[in-house]
């Protein structure tokens, strides 16, 4: 039996904002469903009563979610949860799979220079773990959690792809702002559907989107 069907955690995401992206749709999408498979839970959590969340999102094995924040759902265990953050001090190591059985997120998409929204879960206490120095994507940072927590990975033994370019066209091409896991084929491990998305909505300026 291979050590990551042994150990079984929770992710959470606490959505940080009022509305609910296309963007960060796909990416809790692609979080649930890889939780699911990973034998874990996955929780959204601080969803506004009013945001009405998408069929295709709630009807995912492995999703769940709340209208409560983290610091209330678990306030019994705040000490076993886990802030990745990307101004933490210490790294995540395999050893934090025994200190901790719950991994918090920001659900917020990324931006360019980083405006640093996570301090709005740092603020509330819990200890902190940074996975590197470059910013990554919310499904990436939980994907790269999971490889270090439940395969026993080291950080620095996971193939990454930095600020990737993706070509739009024939002619145009984006730079993305992240680090990502890399795939079999050399190429940055994306939400399905996700390139799609970016061909689309790099009409209409990506400032903001990201
Ligand atoms: N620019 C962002 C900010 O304002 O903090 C980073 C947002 S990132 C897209 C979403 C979440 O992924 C972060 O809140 C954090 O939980 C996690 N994350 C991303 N990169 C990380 C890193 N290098 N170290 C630790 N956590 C990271």
């Amino acid at each position: 039996m291979d050590i990551a069907s042994t150990i079984s955690k929770t992710y959470v995401v606490e959505h940080l904002d009022p509305e609910l992206e296309a963007w960060s749709a796909l990416e809790y999408k692609t979080i649930a469903e890889e939780c699911h498979n990973a034998n874990s839970r996955f929780l959204l959590s601080s969803v506004p009563p009013s945001l009405q969340l998408p069929h295709d999102l709630v009807s995912v094995q492995g999703f769940s979610s709340g209208h409560e924040s983290v610091e209330i759902s678990f306030a019994e265990k705040k000490d076993r949860v886990c802030l990745l953050d990307p101004a933490a001090q210490e790294e995540l190591s395999p050893d934090d799979a025994l200190k901790f059985d719950v991994f918090l997120f920001g659900g917020i998409l990324g931006d360019d220079p980083p405006r640093d929204r996570t301090s709005e879960l740092r603020k509330k206490g819990f200890e902190g773990r940074r996975l590197g120095p470059i910013q990554m994507t919310t499904d990436t940072a939980v994907r790269v959690t999971r490889m270090i927590i439940q395969n026993q990975t080291l950080l620095e033994g996971i193939p990454y792809v930095d600020l990737p370019e993706l070509k739009l066209d024939k002619h145009e091409s984006i730079q993305m702002p992240f680090r990502y896991v890399k795939d079999g084929q050399g190429r940055p491990l994306m939400p399905e559907g996700m390139l799609d998305l970016i061909k689309q909505d790099a009409d209409k300026g990506l400032d903001g989107l990201l």
